[in-house]
């Protein structure tokens, strides 16, 4: 019989109860109890959904109050002594490590561990940090263990999912100040995995996912020979552990594919068939002659229904080389990546709702698509009806098609992605209109999101104001900012964004080919969550999305004010992109779109006009080669397709939050982009040092301060940063400007620091 498996389940719940469970024990609102108590409710209620839809193989341990990185890092003693060292209660030390943990009385002040992107999603995971003299210790209630129990108890059977040795060390890095290679560290973690096996298997754990999905990278030498040991001892250690299933997501696993022959010991290899299919044949020639296939083929990444037939074709692909008990369906990774439930959205169109998929939704389609294949389709005839009725009526409907679209992406020509001339020759036009000082100061967008703002906005979404009364609102906004901004004397201006709820979504909602969602939220980071708009057909704009607002901000300001937009590839990767077409084509549509908002803010008179790519860095392919080559190819051809419309005097400036480019910058260089604004201030000012070696000429705005702490850097502060950076930059093309937005912060903070930053660069204009 073929089983079904889910490989994680979103932890938030239906309302995202978990975030407010967090925020409230944080906030000293509930007690530890009560948030732990939270905690085991909503695992409870998760499993039960996957056990009352039939699913063969349910996870455990896939629940994290934070993130199952930072989990699995107390659950192996990998704690910095600078948090340690308070003695903390282990829940918050967790958090501590997570969040960074502030106590003025007690004396306790640490930032949190480094949180980085979870492969090429929008998902963080907490970065192990180890020490040159690392030691790992099992927690003495490993958490896998309690939660299987925990299940047990429920009456649940689960498969416990922990993360394998060499993702989690490959995922590691040194802590500040340490040498060590944490790949180096296997031979001392792996007793730790051991004891933890032989645990879960006293506890009666049969089978055990273990995921390595850094399979599918290309991986470091000592990387890849590290799987050749670690499951020699992990995968023999016969009736003193569970059978392993290893994990892989997010890629393929061909290039690697010699690593499968040293885990032929496990029980079984899962694989995401949703990104490559392609790689069945290679995976399962592979498979050692017992070992079983885990296929998975619902989309753990993104919220369309599954195609029933496509993925049972993929299934008895399997089947006939491997036989029935063999193969398991599977989603591709977790769930945790898309939204809890269908059900809690009462606002879609009917017709549009029938194409969508969330958790708990694909959590049946894993169980129809096993039934399917184990008893026939008849066993399923009405679902797999009415799944090919629905895949039929999204590829057919006039929601996704519009011709017009196509028709105009048929006819872009390799022109149009050209500015008229080249950047020394708009930099002389743009200088006669536009009059900057040495070292001009700017900011990245927008200013604090105040509680006014909300209100006021929320006031207007429920219809509790006209929308003269907020647009009314909106502009008194624009004249206050306006006015602060030339308090503080910044030399280019911007409107400041209080009309944005959020630099996607604003413009999905101004955009055909765009739904929303009011429930579908997913997690971030921590207790962060976002909504991502769904594209769900051909993108086009309807009528200007920005320029009023944009407009009454120039004709306002005594100095140049930017044009403020999100870029076509941003657009694209915050949004749940379509799966029918080619995600180059969707960035195309938004191009499109967006050229035509530029070429619009332009006319109105507008003359800076910044066009916001802040996701191009983490749609990069995530191995080298072919694939990222195409992807810099379209993605870069999106922004110059929206930017490139307009004269050699309008100055097109665009905003990055990250500051590995390396191996990125000729990417960044062909953005063409007159002024670039780039976070800088928390890494090393070298990295600006290919923008010398590549002999960049336009003008770059590295950020001098960060804007995610409330803190206000001092004037010297900025100096010396600015001092570190034109070792790097010619004074002719530095821009002083913050690392990104300002949303987030408080007014006083925020005039502080930029008080202190305009000083900084005037000292620097005195001195060239
Ligand atoms: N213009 C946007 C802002 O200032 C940019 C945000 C971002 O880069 N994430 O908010
Ligand atoms: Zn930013």
């Amino acid at each position: 019989m073929v089983q079904s498996s889910v490989l994680g389940f979103p932890r938030m719940g239906k309302l995202r109860d978990l975030k407010k469970a967090t925020e409230a024990y944080w906030g000293g609102k509930i007690s530890r109890d009560d948030l732990l108590a939270e905690g085991k409710r909503l695992r409870q209620e998760h499993w039960k959904i996957q056990k009352d839809a039939g699913v063969d193989i349910i996870p455990s341990n896939d629940f994290a109050f934070y993130d199952q990185v930072l989990d699995h890092i107390q659950l192996f003693g990998v704690i910095p002594e600078r948090y340690s060292k308070y003695n903390l209660h282990p829940v918050d030390e967790y958090f501590a490590m997570g969040r960074g943990l502030q106590k003025p009385d007690e004396g306790v002040d640490v930032p949190s561990l480094e949180m980085v992107k979870w492969f090429d999603s929008n998902y963080h995971y907490v970065k192990p940090t180890l020490q040159d003299n690392q030691t790992f210790k099992l927690a003495a209630n490993p958490k896998p263990v309690v939660e299987f129990l925990e299940a047990k108890e429920a009456g649940v059977v689960t498969r416990p999912v922990i993360l394998g040795p060499v993702s989690f060390l490959v995922l590691a890095k040194a802590d500040r100040g340490q040498s060590v290679d944490p790949i180096t560290q296997l031979d001392n973690l792996l007793p730790v995995y051991v004891e933890l096996l032989n645990k879960l298997k006293a506890a009666g754990v049969e089978d055990v996912q273990i995921d390595e999905p850094i399979l599918v990278f290309d991986l470091a030498a000592k990387a890849k020979a590290a799987f050749k040991p670690a499951y020699e001892k992990l995968g023999n250690l016969g009736a003193q552990a569970p059978r392993l299933t290893l994990a892989t997501y997010f890629g393929d696993i061909v290039h690697n594919i010699d690593v499968l022959s040293s885990l032929q010991n496990l029980h079984g290899i899962h694989v995401d068939l949703v990104r490559n299919p392609e790689q069945l044949d290679t995976v399962i020639g592979a498979l050692g002659p017992n070992q079983v296939l885990s296929a998975g083929v619902v989309d753990g990444r993104n919220i369309w229904k599954t195609n029933f037939q496509a993925a049972i074709e993929k299934v008895e692909l399997a089947i006939q080389k491997l036989g029935k008990d063999r193969v398991i369906v599977a989603t591709s990774s977790s769930l945790l990546h898309v939204p809890h439930t269908l059900a809690s959205e009462k606002n879609l169109d009917a017709e549009i709702r029938d194409w969508f998929s969330f958790a708990v939704e694909k959590t049946a389609e894993v169980v129809i698509i096993a039934k399917a294949v184990t008893e026939g389709p008849a066993s399923v005839k009405e679902q797999l009806e009415a799944n090919a009725k629905s895949v039929q009526s999204r590829a057919s409907s006039k929601r996704t098609n519009d011709p017009a679209v196509k028709a105009r992406q048929a006819s872009v020509t390799p022109e149009q992605h050209n500015r008229k001339s080249p950047f020394p020759v708009r930099h002389a036009e743009q200088g006669k209109s536009i009059n900057l000082p040495l070292f001009p100061t700017t900011t990245i967008g927008s200013f604090p999101q105040t509680k006014e703002i909300r209100i006021q906005r929320n006031k207007f979404t429920k219809g509790e104001i006209t929308p003269e009364e907020y647009e009314k609102f909106i502009e008194k906004e624009i004249q206050d900012v306006i006015k602060i901004q030339e308090e503080l004397d910044l030399d280019v201006f911007v409107h400041g964004e209080p009309e944005r709820n959020d630099m996607v979504q604003y413009f999905g909602e101004r955009l055909t080919g765009y739904v929303f969602t009011t429930h579908a939220w997913v997690q971030s980071y921590g207790s962060r969550c976002v909504r991502p708009p769904i594209i769900v057909g051909d993108v086009s704009r309807p009528a200007p999305m920005t320029v009023k607002e944009s407009k009454y901000a120039v004709s306002i300001s005594k100095k140049p004010c930017k044009g403020m937009i999100t870029g076509p590839v941003t657009c694209l990767r915050w949004s749940f992109p379509r799966d029918d077409v080619h995600q180059s084509v969707q960035a195309q549509q938004l191009a499109l779109a967006l050229r035509d908002e530029v070429v619009d803010l332009e006319a109105a008179g507008i003359q800076v006009i910044q066009v916001d790519e802040p996701a191009l860095r983490e749609g990069l392919p995530l191995r080298a080669g072919a694939e990222r080559e195409a992807y810099l190819k379209w993605a870069v051809d999106a922004f110059r397709l929206a930017t490139a419309g307009v004269t050699d005097n309008t100055q097109v400036h665009s905003h990055f939050c990250y500051s590995e480019f390396q191996d990125f910058f000729h990417a960044i260089a062909a953005l063409d982009a007159d002024v670039l604004s780039i976070e800088n201030s928390k890494s090393d000012a070298k990295l600006l040092k290919v923008f010398i070696d590549e002999a960049y000429p336009r003008h770059i705005g590295p950020g001098v301060y960060d804007i995610h702490s409330p803190r206000v850097p001092s004037e010297q502060e900025i100096k010396d940063r600015i001092e570190e950076m034109l070792q790097y930059l010619r004074p002719d093309q530095l821009w002083v400007n913050p690392d990104c937005g300002l949303k987030t912060r408080q007014w006083p903070e925020t005039k502080a620091a930029i008080t202190n930053m305009n000083n900084a660069a005037k000292y620097f204009r005195q001195k060239y």
